[in-house]
């Protein structure tokens, strides 16, 4: 983990936030690569969530919400933390985070838990007063939910569908770490699923498989991830199932997404609390009821984490990033064998003919193999070099990441190589 996060920073993927002031604790920033890579990881969980389905439909909705929100849902009264502080070394832990009864850095005695409400609070206006405290949402789908009557409507959509988002959460977690695992300000990946009672544990299995196969048609390593049940103490007191998707990190099997079989709770609360209608009316069978949600909601850094943890390879000769190639944040760079201005307008040349199908980067410091170990280290999946022979018959040398076989190809045939070796297909069911 030492070594990744170093390499994180030195290149531009994540940095600490505000770290000219000393930083933030458990905020991040993503520098140019990271914000590519983050893009690539929101754009793939889209494109295979929402535009390869016709069931689906995407939503971006506020990160402030009334407040009324959050007294439906539940978070206001339970969206807590238990949290224990050491007496002796004043430490601060989530009791449901110990393995043991003392202080696992000092060995000193905890205090009793006290329930810690983990939504950051802020004001709607200027006068500060309590008629005008409003939320950082905590999590994106109760946007989804409060707009499941408009939504539904405006896109004329029958039951089974899905309303999609991605966006900002705010979470006062009692104890963030583990790099950008756990920090206070995450973005999330979140699909609401609407069903009848009737499919509901099927659609339930399908969701648990596709998100599965999302991230194995992403390159994960399948002996790293495992799907956990939850057990009937960990379940919410409305929910009939959940799944937790499961990464080995570094640092231990960790949740990575959860798919969860929510039961009618979450409209029925709203339903409740707003005194709207949101049930849903069938015209095919002529029966109304309010449709049971199955979730799936997984974080976007967790999961920018998980492939950068995978993917990175330290041989003995170089440090690898071996991303999957839709997720790389350059999908080529291209490279003159010399800083001559012949070998440069080729490389020109080809740049401007890839540019408008994907990013790439040219680079013309230092020697062939310290370029090559550069581009290694940061996933770009091909090196394309220009030398003097390419002047003479229009070939390059392309060279592979991960095998670092070259191949020459005609600059002709080369954006089309290109499509081919990087194209991705993820299974929609
Ligand atoms: P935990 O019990 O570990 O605090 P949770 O089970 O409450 O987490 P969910 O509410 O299920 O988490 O959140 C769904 C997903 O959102 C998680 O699987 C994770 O990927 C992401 N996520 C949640 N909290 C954070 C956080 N503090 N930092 C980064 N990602 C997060």
């Amino acid at each position: 983990m030492d070594r990744l996060i170093s390499m994180c920073k030195q290149r531009g993927f994540i940095y600490q936030s505000s770290e000219i002031y000393g930083g933030l604790n458990s905020c991040w920033d993503y520098g140019p690569l990271g914000a590519e890579l983050k893009r690539n990881i929101k754009d793939a969980w889209w494109y295979a969530n929402v535009h390869l389905r016709d069931d689906v439909v995407g939503a971006d909705t506020s990160i402030l919400m009334h407040p009324d929100v959050w007294r439906a849902s539940g978070h206001l009264a339970n969206f807590t933390d238990p949290l224990v502080d050491c007496k002796q070394c004043k430490r601060r832990y989530r009791a449901d985070h110990l393995s043991t009864e003392v202080c696992p850095e000092c060995g000193g005695e905890l205090t009793e838990p006290r329930q810690f409400n983990l939504m950051f609070k802020t004001f709607l206006g200027p006068v500060e007063e309590d008629a005008a405290v409003v939320y950082l949402r905590p999590e994106t789908a109760q946007g989804i939910f409060v707009d499941f009557k408009l939504t539904q409507a405006a896109s004329r959509l029958r039951i089974p569908f899905g309303i999609a988002q991605i966006g900002k959460s705010f979470r006062n977690e009692v104890s963030p770490g583990n790099f950008i695992f756990r920090s206070r300000e995450f973005e999330q990946m979140e699909l609401e699923f609407f069903v009848s009672e009737r499919d509901a544990d099927e659609w339930f299995e399908r969701w648990v498989e596709a998100r599965w196969n999302w991230y194995l048609s992403l390159g994960l390593n399948p002996n790293k991830l495992r799907k956990r049940a939850h057990g009937p103490d960990e379940l919410a007191h409305y929910a009939k199932a959940c799944f937790d998707l499961e990464y080995e990190f570094p640092f231990g099997w960790q949740e990575i997404e959860g798919i969860a079989h929510r039961g009618n709770f979450d409209l029925s609360q709203h339903i409740k609390h707003s005194g709207k209608d949101l049930s849903y009316f069938d015209d095919r069978t002529n029966e109304r009821y309010v449709p049971i949600v199955v979730e799936a909601s997984a974080g976007v850094d967790r999961a920018l984490l998980t492939f950068l943890v995978d993917a990175f390879v330290e041989e003995p000769e170089r440090v690898v990033l071996k991303l999957h190639p839709k997720l790389a944040p350059y999908k080529a760079a291209i490279f003159p064998l010399q800083k001559k201005p012949e070998l440069q307008a080729m490389v020109e040349k080809i740049k401007e003919d890839l540019k408008y199908d994907f990013p790439v980067i040219t680079d013309d410091t230092g020697s062939i193999g310290k370029r090559y170990r550069r581009q290694d280290e940061i996933g770009t999946p091909y090196c394309i070099t220009v030398d003097f022979e390419s002047l003479e018959d229009g070939q390059v040398t392309v060279r592979d990441r991960d095998t670092m076989a070259q191949v020459r190809i005609s600059t002709e045939g080369l954006k089309a190589y290109l499509h081919d070796k990087l194209q991705w297909r993820p299974v929609v069911k």
